[in-house]
């Protein structure tokens, strides 16, 4: 069963957290997607695979959603009117706080699911931090990370480099909030990184090098890819796709084991030898 935190009562917080739930806190963005797509990409499109990753949960699985953090970091977006963004300084503690408070509140189990890339490294650090503090397991997943689905024909520089803006974000605004679309914008812009991958050796994006860059310096526009190549279907394909990968991620989570005391410190320990509720439902339906 999925239930949102807010519309609970302090009552039914305690008896949800009696069953263990899983805790999902949505990370998302207010930031500037180029002409085409509306500075709330990112929050609609984690929504959109969060909604679709509950429909694969068995009901006598309880899983509860935190209130979604929808401004996140946006550093490399903030030269774009629009964009609002935290501080990672900012956004770490807020974070730890929210994570102690649901620990206090009786829960063990966070995951973070994160749809925009820039909020990564201050999620890892809060992520890190609760963890070692002791009473949350905690993990974090980028959607962006999982596999690529099969049967979608895009060229494989975009899949690599259009993560701004192009195909991928587009096709899913497209099936998720076509009012919020302009196609008339929609233009193919490649990225300075992608042309510097294929003139050096080690720096380039996927590589050992991290080289830091603000949305304009790889694309004038603020956008990178083709988003000429999007569609409603493609992006229902891709909404799917990761859904499943992301109700698989809420099925691991519930097979590491919390060390006995419940404090969650040591490290969890694989496979648990008592199933708990969420693992008896994925069970029962695989
Ligand atoms: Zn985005």
């Amino acid at each position: 069963m999925i239930k949102d935190w807010e519309f609970l009562t302090f009552h039914e917080i305690s008896d949800l957290a009696r069953r263990d739930p899983l805790a999902i806190l949505l990370a998302g963005s207010t930031e500037q997607h180029g002409s085409h797509l509306p500075l709330a990409t990112d929050s609609i499109i984690g929504n959109g695979i969060l909604e679709r990753s509950f429909r694969h949960i068995p009901d006598e699985n309880s899983v509860v959603r935190l209130p979604d953090l929808s401004i996140g970091v946006s550093l490399e977006h903030t030269e774009f009117p629009g964009t609002i963004s935290y501080s990672t300084e900012v956004l770490i503690p807020m974070v730890v706080e929210l994570g102690r408070q649901i620990v206090r509140a009786g829960i063990r189990r966070l995951l973070i699911v994160n749809s925009h890339g820039g909020n990564s490294a201050a999620l890892d650090i809060a992520g890190m931090k609760l963890h070692a503090e002791g009473g949350l397991s905690v993990a974090k997943v980028d959607y962006f990370r999982f596999p690529r689905p099969k049967g979608i024909e895009f060229p494989e520089n975009e899949w690599t480099h259009g993560f701004h803006g192009g195909a991928t974000e587009t096709s899913m605004m497209m099936h998720l909030r076509p009012d919020l679309v302009k196609p008339e914008n929609f233009c193919s812009n490649s990225s300075k990184i992608e042309e510097m991958s294929q003139r050096m050796r080690m720096i380039g994006r996927d590589r050992a090098v991290s080289l830091y860059w603000m949305a304009d310096d790889i694309h004038e526009s603020g956008t990178v890819g083709d988003a000429t190549l999007s569609s409603d279907i493609i992006g229902q394909q891709l909404l799917e796709h990761y859904g499943k990968c992301l109700s698989q991620v809420m099925l691991d989570m519930t097979e590491l084991d919390m060390d006995d005391s419940g404090r969650g410190g040591g490290f969890l320990r694989l496979m648990r030898s008592r199933p708990g509720p969420l693992l008896q439902g994925s069970r029962k339906n695989s």
